[in-house]
């Protein structure tokens, strides 16, 4: 964030030069003056909650912090006022507390459904307990995980994941697919035996291009677990967010990143590429609000972000 120099102005300014006239307090942006109906939707995300099922304890720096009962609370008040939302987890969900060492990650993905996710991606450490735990857990619930560039072989992961999911807010049609980091250095192989990794960017403009053109999606997400950025050329989401065009949103995961305000790109295309990540381990929830215009053409921007704290910060002194 620092380096980049971002802070709200720049977030601000960016949504005026994608929809011009957003921000001006009582004044329809001009595209939504255009004909058409425009429809709010809330995006809602979290990644890297590494099994962090309890607020923080007493006697911790962030004492009170977190937790998946502050998160459900927040979530529901949320879901009561808006007029439509979506939950979105960018991975790593397991790994971190006592509850995954003695549960292998049935607490983390009965509390995932009880939350209500509309759809996760995979981190590295959610192969922790190896493929085969992973997908028993995974069978234990029915919100859908997405990932376009792992591919698990023979294995049951196979049928159970898939490489994106629409999900429909109606009346609009919201892809979302998900991209995985290389598990190289990151997950034992003896973990993995049956996974195979691709090209990360070469899966998102399939994914893209299948969304947008076949299924006639208004917004594309990218749930991503690669990380926000490197020194090196690794894939990242900035990159990402350079590189293809026809994604609006990247929701990522892996670098720990507390983005308080979303950083915004620009694709070869020259529209507006939105990346956000909210820290980890439940200690904020991330939220988008967009507003769609469904005319002769769509028109699809975000008009306010922010990482929201979650649970209580206890006085420890
Ligand atoms: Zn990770």
């Amino acid at each position: 964030m620092a380096e980049f120099g971002y802070d709200r102005r720049d977030f601000i300014r960016a949504l005026g030069a994608s929809v011009a006239g957003i921000g001006v307090a009582g004044a329809l942006p001009t595209y939504l003056q255009a004909k058409g109906t425009t429809y709010p939707i809330s995006i809602l995300h979290t990644n890297d909650t590494h099994s962090r099922i309890d607020p923080y304890p007493a006697g911790s720096a962030l004492a009170g912090q977190g937790g998946v009962a502050a998160r459900m609370e927040l979530i529901r008040s949320i879901r009561d006022r808006a007029s439509r939302s979506i939950l979105l987890d960018a991975g790593d969900f397991f790994q971190g507390t006592p509850y995954f060492n003695f549960y292998n990650g049935e607490v983390e993905i009965r509390a995932m459904q009880q939350l209500g996710y509309d759809a996760a991606t995979l981190g590295n450490h959610d192969f922790d307990g190896g493929m085969d735990n992973l997908l028993l857990q995974l069978q234990k619930a029915g919100f859908p995980v997405v990932s376009a560039n792992y591919r698990f072989g023979r294995h049951g992961l196979a049928q159970r994941c898939a490489s994106s999911v629409i999900l429909r807010r109606d009346p609009l049609k919201i892809g979302v697919f998900g991209l995985g980091i290389k598990p190289a250095g990151l997950i034992p192989p003896a973990f993995v035996p049956q996974l195979s990794w691709g090209d990360p960017f070469e899966a998102a403009r399939c994914q893209v291009s299948c969304l947008r053109m076949i299924h006639r999606c208004h917004i594309v997400i990218c749930l991503s677990h690669l990380g926000l950025s490197y020194a090196d050329e690794r894939p990242s989401d900035r990159r990402l967010a350079l590189e293809v065009s026809g994604i609006d949103l990247i929701v990522g995961g892996h670098t720990h990143s507390f983005l308080d305000i979303p950083e915004v790109h620009y694709n070869p295309e020259g529209r507006a590429v939105y990346v956000v990540q909210a820290g980890h381990s439940g200690l904020r929830l991330g939220r988008v609000d967009w507003e769609i215009k469904l005319g002769r053409t769509t028109e699809a921007a975000p008009t306010d972000a922010s990482l929201i704290p979650v649970g209580e910060r206890l006085n420890v002194g």
